[in-house]
């Protein structure tokens, strides 16, 4: 059970302003806290086990940096950003899948010339991004959910109302929608 529970784990990011700002895996929120970026909140009862030494796997985790939001209104190209823009919704079977089992889709493939823009990269599951392959959507049949435009959102919401009721109980304290 308890590698299921690590596999699955994702740990809630504040800025340094108390704000939800994004959502990420265990590995990713472990490397915040090593590179002494961020101060552990909330931990999970559970440890996570390196040869050395043992950590309670953070549940919760705030910025020692403010970060601003994103200035001119445009956002930076990164691949979080990227499933921020899709709510982590796979562009071609429209199914929402976990962080972790999400990939970059190139609309039109990066060996065909596709370039790694705002329009041409989308989110894309594993099974999807395996099945389009070197293909463009419409010789996969594989017809995109939305056009993929520049993600304009200001400040980012990790958190929408709509996936509200399925958040970990230890995160609540820390949102308010
Ligand atoms: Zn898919």
């Amino acid at each position: 059970m308890l590698v299921f529970h690590l596999a699955s784990a994702r740990v809630l990011v504040l800025n340094a302003s108390y704000e939800p700002i994004r959502i990420v895996n265990w590995q990713n929120a472990m490397l915040l806290w090593f590179q002494n970026k961020a101060d552990i909140l909330e931990s999970h009862s559970y440890q996570v086990k390196s040869a050395l030494e043992s950590f309670p796997l953070p549940a919760v985790l705030r910025l020692k940096k403010y970060i601003k939001p994103w200035a001119n209104g445009q956002a930076r190209f990164s691949r979080d950003n990227v499933f921020l823009r899709d709510d982590y919704i796979c562009q071609y079977c429209h199914k929402s899948f976990a962080h972790s089992q999400l990939t970059l889709d190139h609309v039109m493939p990066y060996s065909r010339g596709g370039g790694k823009t705002w329009e041409n990269i989308v989110t894309a599951c594993k099974a999807c991004n395996h099945k389009k392959a070197n293909k463009t959507p419409q010789e996969a049949n594989m017809p995109l959910l939305k056009e993929p435009k520049a993600f304009l959102q200001r400040a980012s919401k990790p958190i929408s109302k709509k996936n509200k009721d399925q958040l970990p109980e230890i995160w609540k304290p820390y949102i308010f929608i």
